[in-house]
């Protein structure tokens, strides 16, 4: 059954199939009638509440197997699940199997070669943690509860693109259960095509079971966020838009608008004061961070910063305890490819508006090094692009979803003329389907094509969906 509705339901599993699985199941499986399922079934967005036929909570590659078998020969929807963190919900569905690799959390430094190997269910804060041992890292998000391989699928920003690429850029090769059941490693030199599909390409070509990266010597950092009032939100943007286009490559750096959340730097008087943010990383020498952060106290009237010396996974914690599991959320994005005053001006129109000190609108950069990577040279096509911009509606009140949806739709609506038609796919909302050419530009028959030899029923279909060609 190859059908593109993503919501569509499955017909659910027969007795007999569940109780084969089971059985064979290395993990764990979850159906409705067991006490494991209410917890199972959950994802980080707590506005998606779908009940699956089966949680199949992958123990190893076999597990793997099992799970896109049945769905398979069973005809059913198909979600693959590492971090849970897909705002859209694509870790799950109605009626159909979740295949969760969250069980799947190990993984392998290699200090020598400077490369770690992270199961396909570990999350930025397991790989931290794991690499930072040595004095490495590589990109990866800036919270530390998201999925390694949701993100570096669909791209993978963070601190440290500007100097170390996109996560998909230091990917050097991947094991993925394809369609038809089969391990197949994706490397340069083993299934190029495949590996040039997944490195952009979000969940459209099979279940990765663990992925390799190149490493950098990144330990301790400099940086943390800092603080202006609003009311400068227009000169702060356009100060920063001018400095972090010279701004030495290791420095990472971006601006926010945010509620002041009750941070200990942050005045107490001035905690729930909205304003707007840039929050920094320098992974440069020890000794220029201060210097290579000073110009941006300068850029308005300070109200508070939270700078300094840290370990690299400290600054990836450091917004986890604002975005517990369970919020509501609801995100729009754009590329950005000259972030213009009539820009700027939309931005400063809304982003003061944010209605919860949860959301934020961040504005990445993604220069420097992700540009030295040519468009078509992987599936992440906007590689002349500037700068991701999100709009990240969080809350944790559904009585509040009207509002704030109606924020991030008005926002976006703002700055879209002044942005690339597509956006970011690991950022884009459900709604977001008919976007998917323009995500891609020129890759998309390309990546049709790929997804056509290697999974031309669309059983991965729980994503921003590429259509299979041929
Ligand atoms: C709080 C928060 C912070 C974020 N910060 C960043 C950030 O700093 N930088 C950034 O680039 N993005 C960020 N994102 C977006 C993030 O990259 C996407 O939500 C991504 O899809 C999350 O991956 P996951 O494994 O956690 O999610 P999941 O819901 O588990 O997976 C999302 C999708 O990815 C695919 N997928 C996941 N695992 C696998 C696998 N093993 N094999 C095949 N396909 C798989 C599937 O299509 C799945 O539906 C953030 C999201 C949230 C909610």
């Amino acid at each position: 059954m190859a059908t593109t509705d993503v919501t569509a339901n499955g017909t659910g599993l027969s007795p007999q199939v569940a109780d084969e699985l089971r059985a064979s199941v290395r993990g764990g499986f979850a159906g409705p009638e067991d006490p494991a399922y209410d917890e199972a079934r959950k994802v980080y967005n707590g506005m998606i509440d779908r009940r699956p036929a089966a949680v199949i909570r992958c123990a190893d590659v076999a597990d793997v197997i099992a799970a896109v078998r049945v769905a398979r020969e069973e005809g059913l929807d198909l979600s693959v699940r590492g971090g849970a963190h897909s705002v859209p919900g694509f870790g799950t569905n109605d009626g159909g199997i979740v295949c969760d690799l969250s069980g799947m959390r190990s993984t392998r430094v290699n200090p020598e070669r400077r490369t770690v190997r992270a199961e396909g269910g570990c999350t930025w804060g397991d790989l931290d943690h794991a690499t930072h041992a040595f004095g490495l890292a590589t990109t990866g998000g800036i919270i530390s509860t998201t999925g390694v391989a949701g993100l570096t699928l669909g791209g993978g920003i963070g601190h440290l693109a500007r100097g170390c690429g996109l996560s998909c850029d230091n990917l050097i090769s991947a094991d993925v259960v394809t369609s038809d059941g089969q391990l197949l490693t994706a490397s340069e030199d083993e299934n190029a095509d495949l590996f040039w599909a997944l490195r952009g390409g979000g969940g459209n070509f099979g279940v990765v079971t663990s992925l390799e990266y190149r490493l950098h010597p990144v330990g301790e950092i400099y940086g943390g966020p800092i603080f202006y009032p609003v009311d400068k939100a227009g000169e702060v943007m356009r100060f920063y838009r001018e400095f972090i286009a010279q701004a030495p490559e290791q420095l990472g750096a971006f601006f926010a608008f945010q509620i002041a959340p009750p941070l200990p730097f942050i005045p107490e008087d001035r905690h729930g004061e909205t304003m707007c943010a840039i929050v920094t990383c320098w992974a440069g020498p020890a000794e220029e961070g201060e210097q290579a952060v000073a110009p941006l106290l300068e850029a308005a009237p300070v109200a508070a910063q939270g700078l300094g010396p840290m370990p690299y996974p400290a600054l990836n914690g450091a917004f986890d305890p604002l975005l517990p599991p369970g919020l509501q959320h609801y995100w729009k994005a754009d590329f950005v490819r000259e972030l213009t005053d009539e820009a700027i001006a939309a931005h400063v129109e809304h982003g003061p508006r944010v209605p919860s000190v949860e959301a934020t609108m961040h504005l990445y950069p993604i220069d420097g090094a992700c540009h030295r990577v040519a468009s078509d040279e992987t599936a992440f096509a906007y590689r002349d692009a500037r700068f991701a911009c999100v709009i990240a509606g969080m809350w944790p009140d559904p009585a509040d979803n009207e509002r704030n949806t109606a924020w991030v739709r008005d926002y976006w609506e703002a700055i879209h003329p002044h942005s690339e038609e597509g956006g970011y796919v690991n950022f884009m909302a459900g709604d977001d389907q008919d976007r998917i050419r323009d995500n891609y530009k020129g890759n998309y028959d390309r990546l049709a094509e790929v997804k056509g030899r290697y999974d031309p029923e669309n059983l991965f279909r729980m994503n921003q969906n590429i259509q299979p060609a041929g």
